[in-house]
């Protein structure tokens, strides 16, 4: 099913988001992770690319399963910038042959050791390129893209942001998910601007829970996003007691989730990072919200 008929549906629905393993090794592990969030019949689950394409085998494998065992609708995401045309052809090809008709097209991080490569023999520049790339080679493929509601860390400012989002979408992407943010102000306002920008399609937020200390340097590191006190609060309170971090975050997150629907979004998407408890505590967090929606 492609994700625009599941965002068509007017009531409160969750989706969740996981990663592919790095290693044969760690396939089965992962595998038994994403099935279980599966099993939770989220509205749809993406399951990202590895940084540099090294494991996007297994982004398919995962998607397929998820996919033909559960039902679940599901996104595979593709990168760009570090791959050739020829390769990148052949992954649509593969992504087409595994039934996956969602796509988050991404341009993905420039890695260190290209930074200063000349840049105008690389076939992708930026996400537009392989949007463009995907619509020509399946226009039934439905595409989605990236966008940030704190700007992109490489954007000199959001008004160009925004113009190349508008792009983006102008080439063919049907929906956008955010980048992580922990301040539902900045996804509002965000949303103001790019409607007011002429960028109709469905914006999913994703929503990050942090559930361990040792994780918020890391994606701030990762997305740039904004602390507000009331979080840093809650980590200098409860960083150093595993299970309380746990709980605080999740609180925090299905906290965010609520002022979300409250606030007329009707889809989320949760970070969940392969974490079957914490997709589970915080879809049971908002049970009576899901089901009320399901009567309705
Ligand atoms: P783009 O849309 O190309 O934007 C990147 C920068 O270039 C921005 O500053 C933008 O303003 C600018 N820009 C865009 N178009 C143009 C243009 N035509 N001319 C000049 N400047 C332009 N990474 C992975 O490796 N794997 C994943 O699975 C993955 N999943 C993600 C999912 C989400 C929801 C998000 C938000 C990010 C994800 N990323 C993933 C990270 C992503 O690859 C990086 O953030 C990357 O740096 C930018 O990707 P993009 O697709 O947003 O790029």
């Amino acid at each position: 099913m492609k994700i625009t008929e599941v965002l068509k549906h007017e009531i409160p629905s969750l989706s969740f988001e996981v990663f592919p393993p790095k290693t044969d090794a760690s396939f089965a592990n992962v595998k038994e992770a994403t099935e279980k969030i599966a099993a939770l019949h989220p509205s749809f689950m993406s399951v990202t690319y590895g940084a540099g394409g090294g494991t996007s085998q297994y982004t398919l494998d995962i998607a397929k399963n998820i996919k033909t065992l559960y039902g679940v609708p599901t996104i595979a995401h593709l990168t760009c910038v570090s791959s050739t045309r020829e390769t990148v052809k052949d992954k649509i090809r593969a992504i087409r042959e595994a039934g996956i008709q969602n796509v988050l097209a991404l341009r993905g991080d420039i890695p260190e050791a290209r930074l200063h490569e000349d840049r105008s023999l690389w076939d992708y520049h930026h996400a537009v390129d392989l949007v463009r790339e995907l619509k020509a080679s399946d226009a039934d493929l439905c595409i989605g893209g990236a966008c940030y509601p704190e700007i992109h860390p490489e954007s000199f400012n959001q008004k160009e942001d925004i113009r190349y989002l508008k792009e983006k979408v102008d080439a063919g992407c049907e929906f956008l998910t955010t980048q992580m943010f922990f301040d539902n102000n900045l996804f509002y306002n965000f949303l103001y601007k790019i409607r007011e920008a002429g960028i109709t399609v469905p914006v999913i937020p994703g929503i990050m829970p942090i559930t361990g200390a040792n994780q918020v340097e890391r994606a701030i590191k990762l997305s740039g996003s904004f602390m507000p006190q009331r979080f840093k609060a809650l980590v200098d309170k409860f960083g150093s007691n595993p299970a309380a971090m746990k709980q605080a975050g999740i609180a925090y997150a299905t906290d965010q989730i609520i002022d979300l629907y409250a606030n007329g979004i009707t889809h989320v998407h949760v970070y969940s990072m392969n974490k079957p408890d914490v997709a589970e505590k915080i879809q049971a967090n908002l049970s009576d919200i899901l089901d009320i929606s399901c009567d309705a």
